[in-house]
């Protein structure tokens, strides 16, 4: 029997951590994987944007660094801190107290109370994550091969089983992508009730479970249809020279503010000595409160038209007056050499209750959830450390299923050579 084909639906971390755990399997053939990600690259969440404007310029909009609590995902952390893609980044964050006062959070080093928390280097952005993991860990930079079949700009828009069992997938322009034997969805968007509110019509998965009669994938999808998630709406803003190095200067990576309306964290990233990107994260109440607006440059505006407004930056950039009475910045951070261009994240972080660990992989239709929505049992839902946890356990669940360590299979399948067959 040929290898199991298994499709993954989404290339951010939960995705691609999936592939860095299977990757002794994947190295080996026992089964072929095809990730199809509708952006440009790997990432969702915690991806590098870039522009064709300031070639040098790579903008972590998302995720700009993360912390690590599991054993597990330090390990996985401390291997890509060998291979120089991760660093870990201690005494970088702070917060902004209402009253004025600047905290950092190195203070708190010597009670050993500051999270162990890695980034990539920003000269790379936090992208190489992902490009590094679906190369089993190896650096992209140093020309390794995605151990996937990665298929970009893809969007998934139809899944269906076939009378012979099978997954079949199509794009949402309708062109065929090809036969599955498991789909793996790395992210709520088929199978949530908000794909009805942004394109219409009933979700994918949904339609698709409705004439499979399975009651455990009929399970799962009424948990994630319960599923929450919060909006943050991004500010992003690159500076140069003088202006570089006065943001270069703030005592943190990473700040939080507390009691302001509009914004909620700023993130400093250091590129070269005279190029800083800064990137304002709002508060959700205000990306709620401006949830109709999209960036100018966003696909959303450039594709469908979508609303953008001017006045929306302009509060975000407006609201950093607060930093100045404590910073004392140079007046001339307000001339970005880039920017101020929005990114708006409708779905920035999910909210508890997340989807069951027990939902979140349903044999019986050979089909799996992953990403930072899935409750792994380590409180560590909506953050890239959940992502990957899930992903791994989803690795966990196929190699079982599939057998290919020699385990025993579970749920209704039998398997063989890395091919389940329903019984
Ligand atoms: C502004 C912001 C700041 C954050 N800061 C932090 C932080 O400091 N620390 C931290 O740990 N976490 C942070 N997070 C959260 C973290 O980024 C996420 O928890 C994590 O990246 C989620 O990864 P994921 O793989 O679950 O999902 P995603 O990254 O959302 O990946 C899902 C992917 O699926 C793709 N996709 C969806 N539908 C389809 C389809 N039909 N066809 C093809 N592709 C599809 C999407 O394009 C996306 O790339 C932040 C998030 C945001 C938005």
């Amino acid at each position: 029997m040929p290898p199991a084909r298994v499709a993954v639906i989404g290339g951010g971390v939960a995705s691609c951590s999936l592939v860095y755990a299977m990757r002794k399997h994947l190295e080996a053939r026992q089964l072929s994987l095809t990730l199809f990600e509708m952006g440009r690259g790997l990432g969702g969440r915690a991806a590098t944007r870039r522009t064709r404007e300031v070639p040098k310029l790579r903008v972590d909009h998302g995720a700009p660094a993360f912390e690590v609590r599991s054993a597990r995902f330090a390990d996985v952390c401390e291997s890509l801190m060998v291979s120089q893609i991760l660093t870990r980044c201690v005494g970088a964050y702070g917060t902004l107290r209402t009253t004025g006062e600047f905290v950092a959070e190195a203070s708190g080093l010597a009670s050993g109370v500051v999270p162990v928390r890695y980034t990539c280097s920003d000269s790379r952005g936090m992208g190489a994550l992902c490009d590094a993991l679906v190369r089993g860990g190896s650096d992209p930079a140093m020309g390794a091969p995605a151990l996937v079949d990665a298929v970009f700009n893809t969007m998934v828009g139809a899944v269906r089983r076939t009378p012979e069992g099978v997954w079949s997938l199509s794009s949402s322009t309708g062109e065929a992508l090809g036969e599955f034997d498991w789909i793996v969805i790395g992210s709520t968007a088929i199978g949530h009730p908000r794909w009805s509110v942004t394109f219409g019509g009933e979700p994918p998965l949904v339609l698709a479970a409705r004439g499979l009669a399975d009651q455990a994938l009929d399970a799962s999808l009424a948990q994630l249809a319960q599923l929450a998630s919060r909006p943050v709406t991004a500010c992003l803003m690159a500076f140069e020279g003088p202006a570089a190095a006065a943001w270069a200067r703030m005592p943190f990576m990473k700040l939080k503010v507390e009691g302001d309306a509009t914004l909620s964290h700023v993130s400093v990233q250091r590129l070269e000595p005279a190029l800083t990107v800064v990137v304002l994260h709002s508060t959700h109440a205000f990306a709620t409160e401006s949830e109709a607006v999209y960036g100018a440059t966003s696909a959303a505006a450039r594709l469908a038209g979508a609303k953008t407004d001017a006045l929306v930056e302009a509060r975000l950039v407006a609201s950093l007056a607060r930093l100045t009475n404590t910073f004392g910045m140079a007046a001339n951070f307000r001339s970005p050499l880039w920017g101020p261009h929005l990114h708006r994240w409708g779905a920035a972080f999910p909210t508890a209750p997340l989807l069951p660990r027990m939902h979140a992989f349903v044999p019986s239709a050979r089909v799996g959830f992953c990403g930072d929505f899935v409750d792994t049992g380590d409180g560590r839902g909506g953050s890239v450390e959940g992502a990957a946890l899930s992903g791994m356990q989803m690795a966990d669940a196929l190699v079982e299923a599939l057998r290919l360590d020699g385990s025993a299979a579970s749920g209704a399948d039998r398997c063989d050579g890395g091919k389940c067959v329903v019984l």
